[in-house]
């Protein structure tokens, strides 16, 4: 049936003997799309062009064991969360406990018997699989799809660690919609929840960088993270974004500034001072959409914030 190939769940097997691999392969084959190799380094590389949802790793092999695949793996948040079940003749108490400390959800022994692999690899997968239901749920806005004001303080928490320790700039926009209340009152919360997607929708699209993060922060507030971004850059994407969700034109009759749906932006930039914590950056985005909002909405207003130094800036170009 057109479609089913794909729906598979995937399954990459390690193993340097081209016997396990048939073995696994023939057993496996009926129920998953597989990818097998015969060596770490391209186990690696494999992941990293092709993650799959589950691997099947052995840890003899010439070249980079399985324990260094293992631990490379999850060290890399990209691959961290793949559930690794290690499948081995090395059968000591010690082997097992060790790859299961490296983060293996699972240890198989050789010589293998394969309805116990073929149950195992299941139950391993299905656990992902309700996992990552789960970590959606928790981490993204049901209405909008975007990061939800959780993972937004997880993420902006951990971009300030890194920033802090290799002295970058960060840079946070924040975005509030002008004169939402009345859009509601007078469109209905149905239409208001679509403006709240299409403004969303226009978000997502703006970010440039693998590392650029946006999230909806509150009812009709969005925030987008920046890491290594300094304030002129920040500032154009801001003004990019404003522009576009005003260039959507979704109909506000009502809105005192303009006949469209229009957004208040204030964006921050810092270096971040030792000593700090990421909440001193969103006092001041605030205060800058503040002023946005106070100097006539549909606009946006910027600050660069130095040890000493925090006055919140016209934009350049207004
Ligand atoms: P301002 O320009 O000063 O920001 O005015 P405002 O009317 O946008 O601000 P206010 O905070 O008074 O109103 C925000 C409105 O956002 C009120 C609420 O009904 C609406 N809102 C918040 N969350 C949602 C949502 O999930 N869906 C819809 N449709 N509306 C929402
Ligand atoms: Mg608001
Ligand atoms: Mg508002």
């Amino acid at each position: 049936m057109e479609g089913t190939e794909s729906l598979k769940q995937k399954i990459l097997i390690v193993d340097d003997s081209p016997t396990n691999l048939m073995m696994l392969s023939e057993s496996l084959q009926a129920d998953y799309e597989l990818l097998v190799t015969t060596s770490g380094e391209s186990a690696l590389d494999k992941v990293a062009s092709n993650p799959p949802n589950l691997i099947l790793l052995d840890i003899v092999m010439p070249g980079m064991d399985g324990y260094e695949v293992c631990r490379r793996l999850k060290e890399n948040k990209e691959t961290r969360n793949i559930p690794i079940i290690f499948i081995t003749a090395k059968c000591t108490e010690e082997d097992e406990v060790k790859g299961l400390i490296l983060g293996a959800v699972d240890y198989i022994s050789k010589p293998f018997r394969l309805p116990i692999v073929k149950a195992r690899v299941r139950t391993h997968l299905e656990l992902k699989r309700k996992s990552d239901i789960l970590e959606n749920i928790s981490n993204r806005d049901g209405l909008t799809g975007l990061y939800n004001w959780r993972q937004f303080d997880t993420v902006v928490g951990n971009e300030w660690k890194l920033a802090t320790r290799g002295g970058r700039p960060l840079s946070i926009i924040l975005l509030d919609l002008d004169y939402f209340k009345l859009y509601n009152d007078n469109y209905g919360h149905l239409s208001g929840d679509e403006c709240l997607k299409a403004v969303a929708h226009v978000l997502s699209k703006a970010l440039e960088r693998a590392s650029d993060f946006a999230a909806r922060y509150g009812g009709e507030e969005f925030v987008v993270v920046l890491p290594d971004t300094a304030l002129d850059k920040a500032f154009l994407m801001a003004e990019k974004i404003r522009k576009e969700i005003e260039d959507l034109k979704i109909e506000h009759k009502y809105s005192p500034v303009s006949p469209y749906v229009t957004v208040s932006v204030g964006v921050v930039s810092t270096i971040p001072p030792q000593k700090t914590d990421y909440r001193m950056l969103l006092e001041l985005a605030d205060n800058a959409l503040y002023e946005a909002k106070k100097s006539g909405r549909n606009r946006v207003r910027h600050q660069q914030c130095q040890a000493g130094n925090n006055s919140i800036g016209q934009p350049h170009n207004q």
